[in-house]
């Protein structure tokens, strides 16, 4: 019988796996923290080897270096809003989708999973708008992927590194016609503890959420999240407010493999990596103010990893504001440009008390531990944005 893995920290369930198998023998499966893996039903199995030659994360070494670097944000300052940095992705996507194309990216559903769809329109590009922090479902759609780049479609595909990896295993071979985009990447905690932590959230505020995001820029570009309930009321969560942002950031309810993350480095598998230039006030004062850019809508930073990569940027030079840099610059406040988040015991400890009493013992220890702390968060997000800035320009 076939072993896909040894341990649970050489998966990271991007599907190559399950989407390479002709006899759909591999289904994913949620194991008692919520994380995906994949299961092979040994009576459907006959034993070809497949999935295991397209694991990435185990077999596959990135070789890429990045070619230019810049800092970005796009023209289109409506779609900038909602978009979770610089609007890079949204842009770059509307114009592959209005030349003919899709793109490909990770979506809410109406029960809150998050998963991997096809957008061929404005309206549904408008739901891979935005971060969501917990891992996306790829399901079958490299195979569809597949079917449509031999149909000689355009497609921009993104997601996380390892997520482009697999897609790319799977293929197995180059298409002139897909763009692979990866995001820096601090890694992924299990959609099942995001729902289960907003279900905690309407049970306490006995409200029903109809939406969330997790970067929501009327409080400044940053990690500030807001709840959206069916009547219309917003609440924070933020750092100190909200178990699953703070547990989230602290990188204490990720998967296991993300913690040696081969991607979290300079060798990216994308054709483009995109994040944000965090420490862009620092880098580059000079690229700052009246006529320059604007901090408190949020900064990207590009870098073109392949000759397509660059190629993507200039083509579409027209609709962003492009300020070079280099990847010294934009790594260095940007710690998974460096390395992957560090292991700390609370991890497992946090994940232990998940899987056996439910997030709702979760929120209880993040609201004995926080303490005083929170109301700092309190005060820090009801301060407008740009006076945010002016003042950790001062403090400096
Ligand atoms: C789990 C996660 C961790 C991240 N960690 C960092 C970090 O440490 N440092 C950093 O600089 N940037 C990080 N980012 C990237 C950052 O939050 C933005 O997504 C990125 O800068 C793109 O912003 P944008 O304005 O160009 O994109 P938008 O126009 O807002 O588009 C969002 C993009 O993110 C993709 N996406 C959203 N959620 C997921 C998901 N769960 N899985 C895969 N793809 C998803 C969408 O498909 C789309 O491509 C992270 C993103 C995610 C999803």
């Amino acid at each position: 019988m076939i072993r896909l893995y040894e341990n649970n920290d050489e998966c990271c369930a991007c599907g190559a796996c399950l989407n390479v198998c002709p006899k759909n023998a591999i289904s994913m499966k949620e194991n008692k923290y919520g994380f995906l893996f994949p299961e092979i039903d040994s009576k459907l199995c006959i034993d070809c080897h497949m999935c295991k030659k397209v694991c990435a994360f185990q077999n596959i070494t990135e070789t890429n270096i990045p070619l230019s670097t810049w800092a970005a944000v796009s023209k289109d300052k409506e779609r900038l809003k909602n978009s979770a940095s610089g609007g890079i992705f949204y842009t770059l996507a509307n114009e592959v989708i209005r030349q003919g194309g899709c793109a490909v990216g990770a979506a809410f559903d109406d029960g809150f999973n998050v998963r991997h769809i096809i957008a061929d329109d404005a309206e549904s590009l408008r739901k891979l708008q935005g971060s969501k922090y917990t891992q996306s479902n790829t399901g079958h759609i490299y195979r569809e992927i597949k079917k449509r780049l031999k149909n000689n479609e355009m497609i921009l595909f993104s997601g996380c590194p390892c997520q482009v990896a697999g897609l790319k295993a799977f293929l197995g071979k180059e298409y002139d016609n897909l763009i692979t985009v990866d995001l820096i990447c601090h890694g992924v905690p299990s959609n099942a503890s995001f729902k289960d932590y907003l279900k905690v959230l309407e049970n306490k505020k006995n409200v029903s959420i109809k939406d969330f995001s997790f970067r929501d820029k009327k409080y400044g570009w940053g990690e500030n999240g807001t709840a959206f309930t069916s009547h219309g009321k917003r609440i924070k969560a933020l750092y100190y407010s909200s178990s699953y942002i703070y547990y989230f950031l602290q990188g204490f309810i990720n998967r296991d493999n993300c913690c040696k993350c081969k991607y979290a480095g300079s060798n990216r598998p994308g054709d483009i990596t995109i994040g944000d230039f965090w420490g862009i006030e620092r880098e580059h004062p000079e690229y700052i103010g009246k006529s320059g850019i604007d901090i408190s809508s949020g900064v990207s930073v590009i870098i073109a990893n392949t000759r397509k990569g660059l190629d993507t940027v200039e083509k579409y030079r027209g609709v962003l504001e492009l300020y070079e840099s280099s990847f010294e610059k934009a790594s260095h406040e940007n710690e998974q440009l460096n390395h992957p988040i560090e292991d700390k015991p609370e991890r497992k400890e946090i994940l232990e008390l998940y899987a056996e009493s439910g997030w709702e013992a979760v929120d209880k220890r993040f609201n004995k531990n926080i303490g005083l702390k929170r109301y700092r968060g309190y005060i820090t997000s009801m301060l407008p944005a740009k006076f945010k800035m002016k003042l950790k320009k001062l403090l400096r």
